[in-house]
């Protein structure tokens, strides 16, 4: 039977439109499924009696089936489903703010960001050196639905009536987020000192927010307030797939989620990111770089053999002119390979002129990696170097790494 949330909603017009139904009750359905998240045809009540018959008569709602949630002390939880062929796959939510140290608890409702990581493929076939995900080769891609289908799942997992994840009283720091990024900067017709004074702020585990950061109110009805494609695969090598699911996440008949809080994010493939600049929308753009010269980068990143850096930049650069929009560099530091002194000033010279943030990720250890993170006092020193050449530097300690739930650690183990 098929799955009626396989649909797109041009799909179900036509497919409504064959029963003699008229467009609006597409509009209907698709609410119910991705907006409401409804599994059972009985709950759809603004459609009669008959429709909701036929509908069961012709097709089953599907959802994914989730076999493991694993939940780090940081308030990271890890999900893991399986799909309706058996493979299995996973997403993460990281909660990012301070945690309340009068409970023992942390409270979803109030936390800033609530992002939710999804996955695009089983298993990617890009083998990066520093991602368990590579490690375990390709499967296959996933179906547009089985992408937003995740943000679904954990939303209703994090609906269900105890959304809190338990933290310890330790006061163990939700965020270890360093951010280095200028004061404002005066308008160049703004009377003013010509050069601005740069100022530090430093997020370490003093949970201090940036004033700007949008706080949702505590009755914000959707737990979820970002959606990453940070996950296990390429978004950009299952591309119609995986703008469908943007789409999906975005709609307001969907899941609502607005486009500037959805990042994808890619390995460097040059004409993904040219078609994702000819989308009509906002959707975010990150770029795992991880090195500043070829040689650097094939040794970690494979692809980059096949779209040298040259090539990948280039169209970033496209993609940036287009758009207007800030391009977030992912650069995961490896100790002795990619945080030398001469890395910072390459990457800098790469980045130059390009409106965008850094953001350095100390290597998350997996299962077979023999590569290391650089220690805590190097991190530091490498983004305070390279902070004056680049517009903004985020210092990102992975969350959910005590779980194989951080950066570059998801494999769709089951055990
Ligand atoms: S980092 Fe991304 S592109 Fe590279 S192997 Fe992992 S999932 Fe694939």
């Amino acid at each position: 039977m098929t799955d009626l949330r396989s649909r797109t909603l041009v799909e179900l017009q036509a497919e409504f439109a064959a029963l003699g139904w008229p467009r609006y009750t597409a509009a209907q359905v698709f609410t119910w499924l991705w907006q409401k998240g409804v599994d059972d045809f009985a709950a759809m009540t603004n459609l009669s009696k008959e429709k909701r018959a036929l509908l069961a008569e012709r097709y089953r709602i599907g959802r994914l089936e989730l076999i493991r949630t694993r939940k780090d002390a940081d308030g990271t939880a890890k999900f893991t489903f399986k799909l309706a062929d058996g493979n299995v796959i996973e997403s993460v939510f990281i909660p990012d703010s301070p945690p309340d140290t009068r409970h023992s608890t942390f409270d979803i409702r109030t936390s800033v960001r609530r992002t939710v990581c999804v996955s695009t493929q089983v298993g990617c076939r890009l083998g990066c050196a520093i991602c368990f995900t590579g490690a375990l080769g390709f499967t296959r891609d996933l179906a547009w639905h089985e992408i937003s289908a995740q943000v679904l799942a954990v939303r209703q997992y994090l609906g269900s009536p105890n959304p809190q994840f338990p933290i310890p009283n330790s006061g163990t720091p939700l965020s270890s987020l360093l951010t280095l990024h200028s004061s404002p900067r005066p308008s160049p017709l703004a009377p003013g000192p010509s050069s601005p004074v740069r100022s530090f702020v430093i997020l370490a585990s003093s949970f201090e927010l940036p004033a700007s950061a949008p706080r949702p109110s505590p009755l914000t009805p959707s737990p979820i307030s970002n959606v990453v494609f940070m996950g296990m695969g390429e978004p950009f090598l299952n591309f119609d797939a995986t703008i469908e699911a943007a789409r999906t996440i975005n709609a307001e008949n969907g899941l609502g989620i607005g486009a500037r809080r959805i990042t994808i994010s890619t390995s460097g493939i040059p004409e993904g990111i040219r078609a994702f600049a000819r989308l009509p929308q906002q959707f975010r753009l990150a770029l795992s770089l991880n090195a500043s010269d070829d040689e650097t980068r094939s040794r970690l990143m494979p692809v980059n053999k096949l779209h040298p850096l040259k090539e990948v930049m280039a169209a970033i650069r496209e993609y940036s002119a287009a758009k207007g929009k800030r391009v977030t560099f992912e650069y995961v530091l490896v100790e002795g390979i990619n945080n030398r002194d001469r890395d910072v000033k390459q990457l800098a010279a790469l980045l130059k002129g390009i409106p965008c943030k850094v953001n350095l990720i100390p290597l998350n250890p997996f299962p077979g990696c023999h590569l290391k993170a650089p220690p805590e006092h190097s991190v530091e020193a490498f983004a305070k170097k390279l902070w004056p050449l680049v517009p903004a530097v985020t210092v990102r300690r992975s969350k959910g790494a005590r779980i194989l739930a951080g950066c570059g650690q998801l494999a769709g183990l089951t055990e």
